[in-house]
Parts: structure tokens; sequence; C-alpha cells
């Protein structure tokens, strides 16, 4: 991938990058449209990653390229980017950083992160290129502030009303690791998955229904908890727990009050997660995804179908848990699993789908991995 972030900046721009770097898409293991509620979320990094090849120019210039549609995007940075399809990301990142910015740049992006499957190919665009920026402007951002930076390109330039939760796992993510991120205080913490010993692997069912964040469902998930929150009179619903359920029951519509019980129950399975994962309890473990699921394909109303027959084949299958995974409407569902059972579970799902007439999925697995980094 590095060669080919090399090759393909050679030939779209006829001279030699000055460095590539590189940032992983995520999975997030339980913890499911709560960043955005202040709440807690716990994703890793995966080994699939957006590589981008990067050198500062003498003018102010920005150009960027990708090997997913061959074109070039140039904007410099005197206006907010605009109707450049997906070279918004990376062009909305160096807009967010403008301040920092000591010259325009050419870069090109190769990427195996597949994309609007829930495993944020976005965030790994946005923090490869936040890294990237970070060293060639000399920037001194921290890897929190770059997170924050790529969502706040993703949010008011690309227009998608997405919490922090993708950014912070790509950019601090860990190898073998989770990350526990509380979205209020900002505090993130590596939690050891112990997969590896155990002979777990983490896989994923790509339903290959591609999401879009900046369609209705999501910002109509988010309006809803807005108007939960203000309703119970907190700031936001991490200003609620379990015990306060009956009280937004009695105050919320039916359908509000179905969207906040997600969010205050799922607050708590990530809790109560982390506790399972430190005792090596994994078939509670299992059994809070399965609620996540639940709680999201029921109560939040963010599943489709594909996701969950895809669920249901995994738990047929032998996982220890499963769930959709990302901001829902389509992308991928998680399962873990116990490595053999793999090529199984690729063989069931295929033909779930292929009974119900659904497109065929994709099945593999991904291995908690570093986050953005230099690479060359
Ligand atoms: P997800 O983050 O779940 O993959 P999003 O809808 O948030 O889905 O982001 C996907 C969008 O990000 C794509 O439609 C494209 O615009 C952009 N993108 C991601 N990776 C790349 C890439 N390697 N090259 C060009 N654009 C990309
Ligand atoms: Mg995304």
């Amino acid at each position: 991938m590095i060669e080919k972030a090399i090759a393909g900046f050679k030939a779209a721009f006829g001279y030699e990058p000055q460095g590539v770097w590189s940032a992983p898409g995520r999975a997030n293991l339980i913890g499911e449209h709560t960043d955005y509620n202040e709440g807690f979320v716990l994703p890793f990094g995966i080994d699939k990653r957006t590589y981008v090849a990067l050198a500062s120019r003498q003018d102010s210039t920005c150009r960027v390229s990708s090997d997913i549609d061959g074109k070039t995007y140039e904007t410099n940075l005197t206006s907010v980017p605009v109707n450049l399809d997906w070279a918004l990301y990376p062009l909305g990142v160096a807009w967010v950083m403008r301040e920092w910015a000591k010259s325009g740049f050419d870069a090109f992006f190769v990427s195996d992160v597949p994309v609007g499957s829930g495993l944020s190919s976005s965030a790994a665009i946005e923090c490869a290129i936040g890294v990237a920026l970070n060293e060639i402007w000399d920037a001194g951002r921290t890897r929190q502030e770059i997170a924050l930076l790529g969502q706040k390109a993703e949010n008011q330039v690309v227009g998608a009303p997405t919490g922090m939760m993708d950014q912070t796992a790509s950019m601090l993510a860990e190898k073998d690791s989770a990350v526990f991120l509380d979205c209020q205080t900002l505090e993130a913490r590596a939690i050891p998955l112990n997969l590896e010993p155990r002979n777990l692997v983490v896989a994923v069912m790509d339903t290959r229904v591609a999401h879009r964040h900046s369609d209705g469902g999501y910002r109509v998930r988010r309006e809803s908890c807005e108007r939960g929150a203000k309703t119970l009179g907190v700031s936001s619903l991490r200003g609620l727990t379990v015990q306060d359920l009956p009280r937004a029951e009695a105050e919320l519509d039916e359908v509000d009050f179905r969207r906040v019980r997600h969010v205050i129950t799922e607050n708590q399975r990530v809790l109560d997660s982390i506790e399972a994962l430190s005792e090596g309890d994994m078939e509670r473990f299992g059994e809070l995804l399965l609620a996540s699921h639940d709680s999201m394909a029921h109560d939040f109303e963010i599943s489709i179908e594909e996701l969950d027959v895809a669920v249901e084949v995994a738990m047929k299958t032998g996982a220890v848990g499963s769930r959709m995974t990302g901001g829902g409407f389509g992308g991928a569902a998680i399962a873990v699993i116990d490595k053999g059972l793999l090529p199984q579970l690729e063989k069931n799902c295929k033909e779930a789908f292929a009974a119900k007439g659904y497109g065929e999925p994709k099945v593999f697995a991904v291995v908690p991995s570093e986050g953005a980094r230099r690479e060359r």
C-alpha cells in the first residue's frame, strides 16, 4: 500500500512525495450513537488503513487525488471548500487546520478500508491527512486534537453530523487493544482485549449495503436525543442513568423515549463490557454485544434486515456475541468468534444472504491495530 501510494502520487503529480502517512479504519465493539450524547464508546483501530503520500508545495494550492476516481481536486485555503465530492474530507481537514498552514500541498490517497461499510473510511482519510499536515506544517497538535479537527471537518465542511468516536479511534488506537473513550471528559484509556490467547477474532460481516450519514436517519436520531435531553433537563443524555428511565418514559413521547433508552442503556453496557473484559468474562461480554444489537434494532431502530440476519447467523455459527457496528442503516456487523469458525461463518452468511435474495456479504477478520502514524 505504501508503494502504491507513492506510485499514485508520482503518476498524478509527476514528482516524488515527501513522505507517506496512514490511519486505520475502526470497528466499534460497543457504544453506538453514544458519542454525540457525551457518553462512552469502545472502538478499536483495524488492520485496514488509508495511506496518503504527500508533499508540500511552494505556493498555496492544495491538490488531492486518489485511486478511487483518478481525478485531481484543487483548492487553496482562502475559502471553505465546496462541491468537491470525496475530496471534501481531506480538503476539509486542511481547511480546519488553515491557521497552521505554511504552504499548499499535493496528496494522493490509497485505502483498503471498505468505503461506507461502517468501518469509518471517512475518519481514516481525515486522520491520515491530519497527521501528515500536522507534521509538514509543524502544527504541534496532539493526537486527540487532530481527532477533533477531523470531526470538525466532517461536521462543518462535509456536512455529516457525526460524533468524535471514529476519529478518536483512528488516532488513539493501539495494537491488541480497544480505546475506551469518555466523550464528555475526552479521557481515553486502552483496554487490552486478549483475543489472541483465547483464539478469538473479531469478524466483520459487511452487508455491502452502503449508508450515508448526510442522509436523514442519523440526523433525526440526533434530534430525538437532543429533544430528550432538553425535556429531561440535562445538557446531554450523559446526565441520565438507568434510574432515570421511569421519568423519561413519563415525560417523553413513545419514540423519543425509546431513542433515549437506547443511549442510557448503551452507556451502561459499555461500562459493563469493560468490567467483563477486565475479568476475562467473554460470555458476559457476548451477552452485552447482543443486548446492544437488540437495543439498536428495536429502540434506536437503525438496523436493517441484512444486519439482523448477519447477527443471527453469527450466533448460530457459535459466536460469543455479535452486533451491528457503526452508524447504522447499512454497513457491517461484527462477531467475536473462535478463529477456527471463521470459514464456517463466511459460508453461513453467504448462504443465508443468498437464500434471502440479498447481495453477497463480505466476511473477514479484523485485528486491533495501531493508530495514525508516519510510514515513511
Ligand atoms: P464510512 O466512514 O463508514 O466508510 P462515510 O459515509 O462516513 O462512510 O464515508 C465514506 C466517504 O468517505 C466516501 O463516500 C468518500 O467520499 C470518502 N472516502 C473514504 N475513503 C476514501 C478514499 N480512500 N478515497 C477517496 N474518498 C474516500
Ligand atoms: Mg464515516
